[in-house]
């Protein structure tokens, strides 16, 4: 069992830079937690203060119910996956995941037993006499992993562990990794700045910006309801599109988003959060998958632009929009033919607005 808990935490390093402010945290027992943010943004603070490599400066960090605050590393259970990896060069693949065990002098058949196990879930197992040198990115990040599970931890913690691995490697790692954690029951809490890997990872994740928690929530939570720009700009590739205008809500025909020539008409949802908004400065965001062509939606629903771009993506294509000036990217079918210079008429789905402050960026939804 292990549950950990930030009560009012507070990092400042020796220096002075306050790199966690006030944070709260129930992270669940046998939860994913993916901590996820900007560089500097201190995630990783966060996680080593778990690990007991950074001491809190203020507030209470519980396992479960015992405070951990002075607890040294070596007696918190936990194990870490670094994204250096860390192996000793000079070590066979065995010996570098056994090395915990057998600096806690565990016996040779035990050691055997767990080494092979984890080697043989990591599908390594024919690795086991070579050395680091010997091995690919994706083998190396697996001994590591092998390292961390033999110790059988209630928490274990990772740090960007995939960042040294290509693309490919990365998408089948992160695979394993979640299967690891269905394997193994227990608490992961992992590090990242990529919000693929947490929207995939994660049974919540915790957006992070200038040692604040932004949001926390599930992956469909974070991604359809972002609680600010920063959350939602962090999210989904390419970023959401921001329009700028105004509320209107006048005419006893609804409520409207108006900006030069586009006007939609918000939904009912929607507009019961915006009674009292009339001429309000708003921030519209729209999801680049969130459009489709034109003849599908009614008025009150059309966004006119012109094409300025046209990028193929395989499966689909994104359409760079030009709209008053500032370009919009959205997702269409690749099977319709654009062309640079052409005027496009796209209609949004509705049900599918974010709807922010102009000024502190906060969602009004
Ligand atoms: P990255 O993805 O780049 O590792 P991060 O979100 O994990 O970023 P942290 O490593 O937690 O960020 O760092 C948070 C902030 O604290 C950064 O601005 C960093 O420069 C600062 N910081 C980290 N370690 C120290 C230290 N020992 N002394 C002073 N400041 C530090």
């Amino acid at each position: 069992m292990a549950r950990i808990r930030f009560e009012n935490v507070e990092k400042k390093y020796a220096n002075g830079f306050h790199a966690v402010k006030d944070l709260n945290l129930d992270i669940r027992d046998k939860e994913f937690l993916v901590l996820l943010g900007p560089s500097g943004c201190g995630k990783s603070t966060t996680l080593n203060m778990i690990a007991g490599l950074e001491e809190v400066s203020d507030g209470n960090l519980l396992f479960d119910d015992e405070l951990v605050n002075y607890t040294p590393p070596h007696k918190r259970d936990v194990a870490m996956v670094f994204q250096s990896y860390a192996l000793y060069p000079h070590k066979t693949v065995f010996d570098n995941i056994a090395f915990g065990l057998q600096m806690r002098k565990a016996p040779r058949a035990e050691i055997e037993t767990r080494v092979r196990d984890a080697a043989r879930k990591l599908e390594i197992e024919h690795l086991l006499d070579r050395r680091p040198s010997q091995l690919s990115g994706g083998q190396r990040q697996r001994v590591a992993l092998g390292r961390a599970m033999v110790r059988d931890p209630a928490v274990f913690l990772m740090d960007e562990p995939l960042s040294n691995l290509d693309a490919a490697l990365r998408i089948s790692m992160r695979a394993e990794i979640k299967e690891l954690h269905q394997q193994m029951q227990t608490t992961f809490v992992y590090v990242t700045h990529d919000q693929a890997e947490a929207l995939t990872l994660a049974d919540r994740i915790v957006v992070m910006r200038d040692g604040v928690v932004q949001q926390i929530g599930s992956p469909d939570d974070i991604y359809e309801r972002p609680k600010n720009t920063f959350v939602a700009s962090f999210l989904g590739s390419p970023p959401i599109n921001y329009i700028d205008g105004v509320i209107e809500d006048r005419n006893g025909d609804g409520v409207k988003f108006v900006r030069g020539d586009l006007m939609l008409t918000l939904p009912e949802e929607i507009a019961a959060k915006l009674r009292h908004s009339d001429r309000r400065e708003v921030r519209l965001g729209i999801r680049a998958e969130d459009v489709d062509e034109a003849a599908q939606g009614g008025e009150g629903t059309i966004i006119r632009g012109k094409v300025n771009s046209v990028l193929p993506v395989g499966s689909d294509q994104f359409l760079g929009f030009d709209f008053y000036g500032e370009e919009l990217f959205f997702r269409v079918s690749k099977d319709l033919s654009h062309k640079v210079g052409e005027d496009v008429a796209l209609s949004v789905d509705l049900n599918r607005l974010h709807l922010f402050d102009k000024d502190s960026g906060q969602s009004l939804l």
